[in-house]
């Protein structure tokens, strides 16, 4: 199901002379590493270390530690590039899948309208043009968003950044996302407010998002009234390179302690309830790291965890019905 690219990497290895290289895959197909390490090993002699720290983003590169290791260069799985400057070489494995979606699509043409947006995470992002081209020949208009910023595609939204939906937003009527899972096609309705189709290759179904995204902000809601007494705040810093905002960070700080509220700055690399124990005693928690924390794993936490955004419906000084979802750059 997954090409990995040996033929790929073992030609980088050998053109590079590499005698140890890493290897980074993020938490889902970690259980290929194995494999995909001793193919490698047995086709080039190679030595290979096997990154295990957990990954959900290119944001987060294990290149510093693979070179304190030792690697000559690092491969990482499943993700596009997003960070610029690396300490060794660093070779991005995509993983794309491909699906025939043409039926499926076929199948629910009835829900949608005239003028149809087109996402998808990277996985799925190489079949764009061809359901562009699809829908066109069916009559529709269809928009791809151009690429800028850390996406690296056109049309390719990642969990913090749904720029290429935003950017042709007033052309459509509706995004279809090509992809996965309920998160990045919240993000999509919540950035753009249009109706969002997800359309998922792997489970084979097409669904709106409409009830999800109301469900979602229900919750929201709920996070923001209990943090409306919290008096002390911890503002988390994440750790991973990718995710760092710290300017953000010292500004929420600044705008909780001017209404009178208590903000400590919290830096830690992986963001979880246990990690975050020793401050239980705070009322509220403000993640500026990845922005699918506060939402992703909402009721893992006994405190409200906010968004920067919704920190600032706290304070008064941004309105609920204009409610914006978190994005980095
Ligand atoms: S910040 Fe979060 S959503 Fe963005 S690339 Fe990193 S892990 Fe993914």
């Amino acid at each position: 199901m997954y090409d990995f690219e040996i033929e790929r990497i073992s030609r980088i290895i050998k053109e590079n002379n590499y005698r140890m290289v890493g290897l980074q895959f993020p938490e889902g197909i970690k259980d290929h590493a194995v494999r995909v390490a001793d193919e490698i090993s047995s086709m080039t002699g190679c030595l290979v270390v096997i990154s295990s720290d957990p990954c959900y983003g290119s944001c987060d590169l294990a290149d510093e530690e693979m070179k304190n290791i030792g690697c000559d260069g690092l491969f990482h799985f499943g993700h596009s590039q997003i960070l610029k400057n690396t300490s060794i070489p660093v070779y991005y494995i995509e993983i794309n899948l491909r699906s025939n979606i043409l039926k499926l699509i076929e199948e629910n043409l009835h829900l949608f309208p005239a003028r149809i947006g087109l996402v998808s995470t990277v996985q799925h992002i190489n079949i764009l043009a061809e359901v562009k081209e699809f829908l066109v020949s069916k009559g529709f208009e269809v928009h791809i968003g151009k690429a800028g910023g850390r996406v690296k595609y056109p049309g390719q939204v990642l969990g913090c950044s749904f720029t290429t939906a935003t950017d042709i937003a007033d052309k459509v009527d509706c995004f279809l996302y090509i992809g996965s899972g309920n998160f990045h096609p919240l993000g999509v309705c919540l950035a753009t407010k249009k109706p969002t189709l997800a359309l998922d290759p792997i489970l084979g179904e097409v669904r709106k998002l409409d009830e999800f995204k109301e469900k979602i902000l229900r919750q929201r809601y709920v996070r923001i009234a209990k943090a409306k007494d919290a008096n002390t705040f911890g503002i988390i810093i994440g750790e991973k390179r990718g995710q760092m905002r710290v300017q953000l960070a010292l500004k929420l700080k600044k705008k909780l302690e001017e209404k009178g509220k208590r903000a400590y700055l919290i830096s830690l690399r992986e963001i979880t309830p246990e990690h975050l124990i020793s401050f239980r005693k705070l009322d509220a928690l403000v993640n500026t790291a990845c922005p699918r924390i506060a939402i992703d794993d909402a009721a893992r936490y006994q405190q409200p965890m906010l968004t920067p955004f919704e920190v600032e419906v706290l304070l008064g000084e941004e309105s609920w019905e204009d409610y914006r979802i978190d994005q980095i750059g």
